[in-house]
């Protein structure tokens, strides 16, 4: 028979899915896949119980509902002082994964580079591939995950179509600084190339930083497409509900491709969103800081522990060296026995690099209840001190 593409033969069971398996069959705490243990607010889920009921439950506008569009657009305003017309610069989509596809697929044609920052959300490669395009990987680097200049610079040249980054960034919970974020902007300017800006945990930064979208810097505004996530925002990672802001001239193609994706996005929970995205501002703040205190707990418990935790300003993940804990030769093992035989699980960092990938590291998730934290916490003390008691 013919070979079925190899962009998606072959390739492995993403590394969320893999560790939640994993979780399940151990009876571990899932500290690996990203997700919160605890739903978002009622009154957003009740809205879309009320959406839901009352209807209509057909296709929605493709574009997204009249109202999600408005308050998407009202959002860019409010927080970053981004212009946007609902009408035409502002398309809904089933989840960031989505939006990630129509974006890539809308703007790269086969034989185009772009520019990817590693490590990377790991659905990036297939679906640059998958348009055909080259991916071109440039590196920060631990433990502050500093974005090397001379190699970005070297990255570009005139058959970049677009940077892709991800900031706040999965899995290094790093920010992006203002002056790396004016040297991926000049560069687009110089090279005239696009940037898609997935920035899922916009909403996710912590200790009084504020997230600056690329798309806000001077002459950004035209050539960047900025993709957010409900499912972060709002804790509600099933809902799948993500959106896609950029200049009108780009957002046509992104929503043909969006047309033979999903076309359309479930209009209840469109609804519930748009929603969402009123509440004030203590809503904001209040999940930034809850999300403070979790990572300073997960945080203080892992270093007593051995692990060398690495800074976290943002995102609900912790990453941390695991040298000197005798957990195996790589950070693939480590994760294989933490979950078998400590019954926790965490992701290993290395499934977020094409290849040559540091295998020192792991992430944990802790967007979860406070007696699950200190519980993965006393099994991992319980395992460690076994492990070396048995090793002395
Ligand atoms: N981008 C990044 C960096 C993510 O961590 C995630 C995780 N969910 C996504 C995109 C996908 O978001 P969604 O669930 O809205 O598709
Ligand atoms: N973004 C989530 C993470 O990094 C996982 C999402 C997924 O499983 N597709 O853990």
């Amino acid at each position: 028979m013919k070979p079925t593409s190899p962009v998606f033969t072959g390739i492995n069971t993403t590394v969320f899915e893999t560790m939640s398996r994993l979780a399940m069959a151990h009876g571990a705490v899932n500290l690996g896949q990203g997700f919160p243990d605890v739903d978002g607010p009622l009154d957003i889920r009740e809205a879309a119980a009320k959406a839901l009921i009352d209807g209509p439950n057909q296709y929605p506008p493709m574009l997204g509902v009249p109202e999600l569009r408005q308050a998407v657009a009202d959002a860019n305003r409010r927080f970053y002082g981004l212009e946007v017309d609902p009408q035409s610069e502002v398309l809904v989509t089933s989840g960031a994964t989505e939006a990630l596809a129509d974006c890539i697929f809308a703007l790269v044609s086969p034989g185009d580079e772009v520019v990817l920052i590693e490590p990377l959300y790991d659905c990036y490669l297939p679906l640059v591939k998958q348009a055909g395009g080259i991916p071109v990987r440039v590196r920060v680097t631990p433990p502050h995950w500093d974005l090397d200049k001379t190699a970005l610079r070297a990255a570009f040249s005139s058959k970049t179509k677009a940077v892709l980054i991800n900031n706040p960034m999965n899995p290094t919970a790093k920010v992006f600084s203002e002056a790396e974020l004016q040297l991926i902007a000049d560069l687009c300017l110089e090279h005239d190339a696009y940037a898609i800006c997935d920035e899922v945990y916009e909403h996710l930064v912590f200790d009084n930083r504020q997230h600056k979208p690329l798309m806000a810097f001077d002459g950004m505004r035209e050539r960047t497409v900025r993709i957010g996530s409900a499912g972060k925002t709002f804790s509600l990672t099933g809902w799948k509900v993500g959106y896609v802001t950029g200049p009108a001239q780009l957002m046509d193609p992104i929503a043909k491709a969006h047309q033979w994706v999903t076309f359309t996005t479930p209009p209840a929970l469109q609804k519930a969103v748009a929603f969402g995205l009123q509440k004030d501002d203590s809503y904001y703040s209040g999940l930034a800081s809850e999300l403070s205190g979790k990572r300073d707990r997960m945080a203080k418990g892992l270093a007593a522990l051995g692990f060398s935790v690495l800074p976290c300003a943002a995102t609900y993940f912790l990453t941390c060296g695991i040298d000197g804990l005798n957990l195996g030769d790589n950070d693939v093992e480590a994760c294989e026995r933490l979950v078998r035989e400590a019954g926790v699980a965490a992701v290993p960092v290395s499934a977020f690099y094409g290849d040559n990938a540091p295998t020192g590291f792991i992430r944990f998730c802790f967007c979860k209840q406070d007696e699950i934290i200190d519980e993965a916490l006393s099994r991992l003390s319980a395992f460690l001190t076994a492990a070396n008691s048995e090793s002395a």
